[in-house]
């Protein structure tokens, strides 16, 4: 008799799948359009401390621990957190928020405990929770049933990391939203992460450099009017300009030309923001 034998596989720890680990991110300050002010104010209460904790040191004022980013979806908030840990050197550890309550049912406060202590194994280093209304939703204040209580035991071992560790340790936090308007304020008390930063949509300058940004390596036919474009992209986000930048390349593709012309970017607009509408289009409809 032949004896078989399979080796099960070694069990994966669910913090590798739930944790995105990068050694210094690739992202920098110059792939990021408009957002200038976002930039300063996120150098200031992030790279500053990193760089020289001695002028916080001899002013004696603490640090700030964290910031929150909120805006609407595709405006460059985790663009931005990605480049600051450039910048500083840091390791970038990403988590999201919904996927720790969600996948990780029963271990989210374990999940919480052991990112800081990645956090502080691989310092200088920076955190971003994505999605952080998931886990810190002021709803979860009336909450009953399991899954809340939860959600609601995850939430309060981050706020006690958050405020168990020191802002001197080379940790910074960085929590990004959509929506801001359900967070629970506990999150948000001094001491915790006290400073917020807006990201709106893009208005048109801005829309024409993230243009720019993204099509810097497309082969562009010239004089093409890249302004124009913008124009026709009011309230549109960061994400979808760059969707429309890859849309127009896809054009030229199709037929195999290899130049992009002004006419595919148009057609991409049209894409871009006609698929937009249906979303919002559907949305309405469930609404009502
Ligand atoms: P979400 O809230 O959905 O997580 P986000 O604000 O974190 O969105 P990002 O993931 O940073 O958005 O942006 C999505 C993509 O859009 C990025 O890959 C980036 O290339 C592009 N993008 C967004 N904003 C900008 C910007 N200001 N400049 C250049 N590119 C941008």
């Amino acid at each position: 008799m032949i004896a078989m034998c399979f080796i099960l596989p070694s069990k994966v720890d669910p913090l590798v799948n739930l944790m995105k680990v990068e050694k210094v991110p690739d992202s920098t300050y110059d792939m990021i359009g408009g957002l200038d002010q976002q930039i300063k104010e996120i150098k200031e209460v992030i790279e500053l401390p990193i760089k020289h904790p001695e002028l916080f040191e001899s002013l004696g004022i603490a640090q700030p621990k964290g910031v929150l980013l909120y805006g609407p979806p595709g405006t460059g908030k985790t663009l931005l957190a990605r480049a600051v840990a450039h910048h500083t050197d840091c390791t970038f550890i990403r988590v999201s928020g919904s996927e720790l309550v969600q996948k990780y049912i029963g271990e989210g406060s374990r999940m919480v405990r052991e990112l800081f202590v990645m956090a502080r194994e691989h310092a200088p280093s920076i955190i971003f929770m994505d999605e952080i209304d998931s886990i810190g939703s002021a709803r979860m204040e009336s909450g009953t049933g399991n899954g809340d209580s939860e959600v609601q035991r995850t939430m309060l071992e981050l706020l006690n990391q958050l405020d168990g560790f020191e802002a001197s340790n080379k940790i910074k936090v960085l929590m990004a939203t959509n929506r801001i308007d359900i967070l629970d304020q506990a999150l948000l008390r001094p001491g915790r992460i006290d400073r917020k930063i807006e990201f709106p949509n893009p208005n048109e300058e801005s829309r024409f450099d993230i243009l720019k940004i993204h099509s810097r390596k497309m082969n562009l036919m010239r004089g093409i009017d890249l302004k124009k474009i913008a124009e026709k992209m009011s309230g549109a986000s960061g994400a979808e300009l760059k969707a429309v930048c890859t849309e127009a390349g896809m054009f030229a593709l199709r037929e195999r030309r290899v130049h992009v012309t002004q006419e595919d970017f148009e057609m991409a607009v049209a894409k871009v923001m006609k698929k937009e509408t249906e979303k919002n289009m559907s949305l309405r409809k469930l609404w009502k």
